[in-house]
């Protein structure tokens, strides 16, 4: 089986290497090492080999670090409760979760790592192939 990572997933990541050449990448990460196995994950491939999920270091420049993972997570946030953006099913980040239960608000996360260092994107299955650009404007969208 190959293992696939979903486009939109795949442009998402190349969008914040763009916008961020120089990023921290220590705890980026897509496909599922043995301890996500153990659990149901994104980044675990399903039966056809396609990987759902990205973890995006949050240290966004190398040297200062002025941090801006969390201006980059709403924007994302908000076009999909405005239902711009349809391809992401939810966002983990600094200890909160957002999806389409409770209309994207912000609630507690309560799993194991609290997404302290990263950012977590999960895509749906529709969207496996859809590479198209995602509008936020610190991304180089409009
Ligand atoms: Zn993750």
């Amino acid at each position: 089986m190959k293992v696939k990572l979903s486009k939109a997933a795949i442009q998402l990541r190349e969008q914040f290497d763009d916008s961020f050449p120089d990023r921290d990448r220590t705890s980026d990460g897509w496909i599922g090492d043995t301890r996500h196995a153990a659990r149901k994950s994104d980044h675990n491939p399903d039966e056809q080999g396609w990987v759902r999920a990205i973890d995006v270091d949050k240290d966004l420049h190398k040297g200062s670090k002025p941090d801006l993972m969390p201006d980059l997570v709403d924007p994302l946030r908000l076009a999909c409760k405005a239902k711009t953006e349809k391809r992401i099913s939810y966002i983990i980040f600094d200890g909160q979760i957002c999806s389409s239960i409770l209309n994207w608000k912000w609630r507690k996360y309560t799993g194991a790592n609290k997404h302290k260092a990263h950012a977590h994107f999960s895509f749906k299955k529709e969207a496996d192939n859809d590479g198209a650009f995602f509008q936020v404007s610190m991304l180089g969208g409009e």
